[in-house]
């Protein structure tokens, strides 16, 4: 049988999630969405803008009205908004706590959700975020809920920043800062991030990214067959 799965892959951040998706996504010659990157764009575009973070109006047009595009091939994706190419710009500390504010706003999540069950709803997409196993994709051919300690969390992003050249104060602020923004995303009233009831739970904290693919691919061969 060769059904294009949708398989979904929630947790907080840090847990190796975009990692895991982009290997899982070439192997099987599957799409690869990184949901993150959609509310990351919101939030850098109303910081461009100027619009206050706490201007749920403002920017929950601001999500509806911008194109976002996530193009290129899976090991070069490429973040748009309204045809700019800020896929360096999002990945900074201001950008990330801002994009866990304005996904807690429901307008903003109503639009996003939107287009990425348009995005996926073919299958042979892999799909990473906080809520796709919950609410973008709740009949997922697979979910995974991808967790790791605070500790790996924080050691793991600290590692790719510096990597990326994005200055980072210290390993301590970086905890701090993910735990921080972990606290918001699982307690925002509209998708809290949380296991979907039927998902596989991976703790990747002593896994390679390669472990957790190996894992991963068992339980779609067993769809499969
Ligand atoms: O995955 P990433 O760390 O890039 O996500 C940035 C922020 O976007 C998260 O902290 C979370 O607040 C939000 N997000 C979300 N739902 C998703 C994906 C990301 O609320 N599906």
């Amino acid at each position: 049988m060769n059904r294009k799965l949708i398989i979904a892959i929630d947790g907080p951040a840090g847990a190796g999630k975009s990692s895991v998706a982009r290997k899982l996504a070439r192997q099987l010659d599957y799409l690869f969405i990184n949901t993150g990157a959609m509310y990351r764009a919101v939030a850098w575009k109303a910081q461009q803008s100027g619009i206050p973070l706490d201007d749920v109006e403002q920017i929950g047009r601001l999500a509806r009205e911008s194109r976002i595009e996530l193009t290129g091939p899976v090991d070069a994706t490429r973040v748009l908004i309204d045809g700019e190419d800020i896929t360096e710009s999002i990945t900074s500390p201001r950008v990330s706590q801002a994009a866990s504010v304005v996904s807690a706003i429901p307008a903003v999540r109503r639009a996003l959700v939107a287009r990425q069950q348009q995005m996926g709803n073919q299958g042979g997409v892999v799909m990473e975020g906080r809520d796709i196993g919950t609410m973008v994709f709740p009949d997922a051919d697979i979910k995974i809920y991808l967790d790791a300690s605070s500790e790996a969390r924080s050691h793991r992003r600290f590692d790719e920043d510096t990597a990326r050249g994005i200055a980072v104060a210290s390993i301590e602020r970086m905890r701090s800062e993910i735990e921080e923004r972990d606290l918001r995303d699982k307690s925002r009233d509209d998708s809290p991030l949380m296991q979907a009831e039927d998902a596989i739970y991976i703790d990747s904290s002593g896994l390679s990214i390669e472990e957790v693919v190996v894992r991963i691919l068992g339980a779609v061969s067993s769809k499969m067959n």
